[in-house]
């Protein structure tokens, strides 16, 4: 059974989100992504957040991350991984 986007958008639907408009806390390697072949983020990123478009590029999205690390730990290559500014990013909540 595979996790859809769907699924996440459920789980993560208590959770709250202030993305940093002025800075992105993390910021790929357009040409770094495009030599990769294995694309391991597209896989171990929880909230889905790496993809590809129709001409297999990669896109990214750090406006719903949850700050696990999992990125910053598969890629080497990531131009910059820090965590949001204070008083922005993820707030867990509980049900
Ligand atoms: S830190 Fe975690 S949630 Fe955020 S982009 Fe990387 S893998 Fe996805």
């Amino acid at each position: 059974m595979s996790i859809q986007k769907e699924d996440i958008d459920h789980l993560l639907n208590l959770d709250k989100i202030k993305a940093d408009e002025k800075n992105a806390h993390i910021v790929i390697d357009p040409d770094q992504c495009a030599a990769c072949q294995a694309k391991p983020c597209l896989i171990v990123c929880p909230a889905l957040l790496y993809t590809l478009d129709e001409t297999g590029a990669l896109n990214f999205d750090y406006a719903g991350c949850l700050e696990c690390g999992t990125c910053r730990t598969i890629c080497p290559h990531l131009k910059k991984w820090e965590y949001p500014r204070h008083t922005f990013g993820i707030y867990y909540r509980q049900g």
